[in-house]
């Protein structure tokens, strides 16, 4: 999430904070800030929005030499001025990327020792713990290994400390953060594309690894020994530096899926099955769900309709946002109305929440952005902490989305004593081990099928259940970036009508993961196979056998809730794959924009 940059040399810190700040600025963020040493005070400067807006605050005759700067995407707390960084405390000013799980029980034991928070975020607890530690230690490398202890959560931290005048401290944990080096100058950032203007010399923080960065830098490990660190350089352009090497938003987006997962159910698995509960509204008040998205966030709804009804055992309803606004709404007090979308600001979506609010009706928002419209105007939010999406056609948000929905459903059933403790415990554990189910399925190599289709004009998604739901979307994914025309049906629906378009080299792709009526969708995949068509099959190892098909992907054996995330990822690679071979401008799709806020 976000950007951090750091500069400590002969230039101007406040001109290279502001143009790495910049280079980052495709990350997304909501407000920026900096903080920079003048005439031996630190001076911080923040503002919500865009960045100019920080640099119109700036006193343009100011000179420093050493600062750090943070464009912020908020997770914790609102996205407004108090709460963008740099945040200051005592004598430590710090910046801060990703997410600081246990801050509420810091932040209580710093208010007992007589700290005062000015802001809502995760984020300031560290520059709270780094004054106390070094007014214990008076070595900030020496605080720095004991912040680390203290900490969980996600991190990568650019520090100044008030005594050390021309240095500043950098250290990372599953937050990205690299060292610039230059002849007497070094700079940290989040990425590459925020030093290039200044230097392609670059030296890669590993996770726990503590940097002092002066006109030198040294790098050490947990025992303050010093580490040699490899200086790479970078060879490529801006914007091959922004997409982190990938080809595509898109491409470098699925890869981050394995982690953000890991973001995305951190507080609910934390402690158990108790902070899932916390977690989670109270559903025992609600005998019904309606489940409101537009495209993609409509797709993930039909998956949680079947995993909260099948486990929670209560009825629950997926609606497009724009019929949902306009047609008769059958809820009560009993009825909790969820929305979902990624922006937060869908405009459909957001006329159905205040719809039902008008009707006096409970809603919860699930969303990607902090702050956003819905997230304000709902009951209740829950963050899907997927970072800022920059291709048009999501990926790890809609990923995000179905997480905390099969663990909504997770939650429902075990509070009714439906899933039992053991069982609740054994799925939680399998939510640990999905991102390494996601790396597997992202590793493998969906270019044959992509090849059998990207000449062609049309293609048909089929799945009964859960695969018809997961087949919506992959259809809708293909449709999206390839521009090939493309239909999801559910299996069993073919034969009443659609099988008449079935001919010689039709593209049919078919989910069959569900075990329980895999033979009835196999039943449907020989019908248009006799029919000429070319089946790609995505199934798991325990329904795989030797029927027959023209291309076959195999995931493994999984629980019912952190399966459709698997089975997600080879829909997402097939399209991708699709949209290449096509040459299509796949991180901006044409006609499409990434936040609907029109009708
Ligand atoms: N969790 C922090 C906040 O909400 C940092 C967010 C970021 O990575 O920008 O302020």
């Amino acid at each position: 999430m976000c950007g951090i940059v750091g500069y400590t040399g002969n230039r101007n810190a406040i001109t290279v904070l502001l143009d790495g700040l910049k280079a980052l600025e495709y990350r997304g963020y909501d407000s920026a800030g900096i903080a920079y040493r003048t005439c031996n005070r630190i001076e911080v400067v923040k503002a919500s929005g865009k960045i100019v807006n920080l640099e119109k605050k700036l006193n343009p005759n100011m000179h420093s030499n050493v600062g750090i700067g943070h464009t912020r995407w908020a997770t914790h707390g609102k996205p407004n001025e108090v709460n963008s960084h740099p945040h200051r405390m005592g004598k430590f000013t710090i910046v801060h990327n990703g997410i600081i799980e246990n801050y509420e029980v810091l932040k209580k034991l710093l208010v007992k020792s007589g700290y005062k928070f000015k802001t809502e975020t995760d984020s300031e607890v560290i520059a709270g713990l780094l004054d106390k530690l070094y007014s214990e230690k008076n070595d900030v490398l020496k605080v720095i290994v004991e912040l680390k202890k203290l900490l969980i959560g996600s991190y990568a931290l650019g520090i100044i400390c008030d005594d050390i005048p021309d240095k500043i401290y950098a250290v990372r944990k599953d937050s990205p953060l690299i060292i610039g080096v230059n002849d007497d100058e070094s700079f940290i950032a989040s990425d590459v594309p925020a030093i290039l203007k200044y230097t392609n010399k670059y030296i890669i923080l590993n996770d726990n690894e503590i940097a002092e960065i002066g006109r030198s830098v040294n790098v050490y490990n947990d025992n303050l020994d010093i580490v040699n660190k490899e200086v790479l350089t970078f060879e490529g352009n801006l914007e091959v530096a922004e997409k982190n090497g990938y080809e595509h938003f898109m491409l470098k987006e699925i890869h981050e899926q394995p982690e953000v997962i890991k973001n995305t159910t951190a507080p609910f698995l934390k402690f158990g099955l108790e902070s899932l509960t916390e977690n989670m509204p109270d559903f025992s008040k609600y005998d019904k769900i309606d489940i409101i998205g537009c495209g993609s966030a409509y797709h993930a709804g039909l998956v949680g309709k079947c995993l909260i009804e099948k486990y929670g055992n209560i009825p629950v309803n997926a609606f497009v946002a724009s019929e949902y606004r306009y047609q008769k709404i059958f809820a009560d007090e009993k009825t909790l109305v969820i929305l979902i979308s990624q922006s937060g600001e869908t405009a459909d979506t957001l006329a159905c929440l205040r719809k039902v609010h008008d009707m006096g009706i409970n809603t919860l928002a699930i969303v990607n952005v902090v702050g956003s419209s819905l997230a304000r105007e709902a009951d209740k939010v829950i963050y899907i902490k997927a970072g800022p999406e920059i291709s048009v056609a999501t990926t790890k948000a809609y990923l995000a989305q179905i997480t905390i929905l099969s663990l909504m459903a997770l939650n429902i059933g075990y509070n009714k004593k439906l899933i039992s403790e053991s069982k609740a415990l054994e799925i939680i554990d399998s939510y640990e081990k999905l991102p390494n189910f996601i790396s597997e399925m992202i590793d493998k190599d969906y270019k044959d099928i992509a090849k059998s289709l990207y000449d062609k004009d049309n293609c048909f998604y089929i799945g009964r259940g859960i695969d018809y739901a997961l087949s919506m979307e992959g259809s809708l994914k293909l449709k999206e970036i390839s521009y090939i025309v493309s239909c999801a049906y559910a299996a069993g629906e073919l034969k009443h009508g659609t099988i008449s378009l079935i001919e010689d080299g039709t593209n049919v792709i078919a989910i069959v993961t569900d075990k329980n009526i895999a033979d009835k969708t196999i039943g449907n995949i020989k019908e248009v196979k006799s029919r000429g068509a070319v089946i790609s099959l995505i199934t798991t190892e325990q329904i795989d056998d030797n029927f027959d098909v023209d291309y076959k992907v195999v995931m493994p054996t999984l629980n019912d809730f952190i399966s459709p995330m698997v089975c997600a990822i080879p829909l997402q690679l097939i399209s991708y794959e699709t949209a290449k071979l096509r040459g299509c401008d796949i991180d901006k799709p044409k006609n499409l924009a990434k936040s609907v806020t029109v009708e």
